[in-house]
């Protein structure tokens, strides 16, 4: 096997849309969802070689996942059929234009059983990845994927791959504390720290003062080993903060329609550029760049860009391309 660009894993569900409040019953779509397969499935369409080793229950739901993945040039040949327990479950209930519901069914999960023996896997088979992307998720669905994502760190430093982790807090799954206390210990593996500005503070250590200014708590971050501290803003756009100093990109404008699924993008653009050997610049646009279209998209991954699609939004309001 050749080496991939990226290797990551985590829980990806089935997920149901629907359009209204969710008691009220009606019709929902059906998809896929998961943060690090969204950020793969970005990669892909850009044209990167992608690995997913996640696990799914041997259900249709987990058929559902993988034939999607696959469909969209994302190699699952090391995803994992858990026989014992089901697919996730997520709903999305737009409950108003800006605000979506998300309810989980994922306890349980085969998703929340993958364990280190899967990574090792993963690792084993063929050349190391150039970069290892993780999510602050997946460590939140149990000690074994806990477990899963410490030895996929140890494994990518011991194969020299970069490390992006996004921290992607979920408060729905655990507390800020019990986060902090996991991510913190995993910042010497980073080399890609991508956070909103309100997850910064999660990762830095327990003595230091969360409310300092975003500046200084990367400048914490990066005297641990981080090279790259990247803070979405949302509608404002990202920030990344390097040896070389501080950059900030705006965001492009679209008009939103789905916010979900944004940092994703964001992520997949980003390091798209990076593995194209761009600077900081060209990661933080490609970044905001993929991130708009996710916005104007529905759908978590549905809209992102192929690489002959990124220069789309140069074209202005309604636009027809011939
Ligand atoms: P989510 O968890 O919903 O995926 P997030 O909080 O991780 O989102 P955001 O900061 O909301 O991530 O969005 C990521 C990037 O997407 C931003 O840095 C920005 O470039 C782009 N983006 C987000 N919202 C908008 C918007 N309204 N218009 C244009 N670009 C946007």
């Amino acid at each position: 096997r050749g080496q991939a660009d990226v290797l990551t894993f985590g829980e990806s569900m089935v997920a149901l849309r629907g359009d209204g409040p969710l008691k009220l019953g009606g019709t929902m779509a059906v998809s896929v969802a998961g943060a690090e397969s969204n950020v793969a499935i970005g990669l892909a369409r850009l044209g990167h070689t992608v690995r997913w080793t996640g696990a799914v229950g041997a259900d249709e739901a987990g058929e559902l996942v993988l034939r999607t993945l696959r469909a969209e040039g994302v190699d699952v040949s090391g995803a994992g059929r858990d026989a014992g327990a089901p697919t996730g479950l997520l709903l999305f209930e737009p409950r108003l234009p800006e605000v979506t519901r998300v309810h989980y069914y994922r306890a349980g999960s085969a998703g929340s059983r993958l364990g280190p023996d899967a990574v090792e896997r993963a690792f084993g088979d063929g050349a190391p990845p150039r970069v290892l992307h993780l999510s602050g998720i997946t460590p939140a669905l149990g000690a074994r994927p806990r477990a899963a994502c410490e030895r996929a760190l140890r494994l990518a430093r011991e194969h020299s791959a970069q490390v992006c982790l996004d921290v992607n807090f979920r408060s729905r799954l655990w507390s800020r504390e019990d986060a902090g206390a996991v991510l913190r210990d995993w910042v010497p593996y980073v080399d890609v720290l991508v956070a909103s500005d309100d997850e910064v503070p999660l990762c830095l250590p327990p003595a230091e003062d969360a409310s300092r200014e975003l500046a200084d708590q990367a400048e914490v971050l990066l005297g641990l080993g981080v090279r790259e501290v990247v803070v979405k803003l949302g509608s404002l756009g990202a920030t990344a903060y390097t040896e070389g100093g501080e950059l900030h990109c705006p965001a492009r404008v679209v008009r939103a329609v789905d916010a979900v699924g944004a940092g994703d993008a964001f992520v997949a653009g980003y390091l798209s550029a990076l593995l194209d050997g761009a600077d900081v610049a060209g990661r933080l646009g490609r970044g905001v760049t993929t991130g708009a279209f996710a916005v104007a998209s529905r759908g978590d991954w549905e809209g992102a860009p192929t690489r002959g699609e990124l220069e789309m939004l140069e074209g202005g309001d309604g636009a027809v391309l011939r």
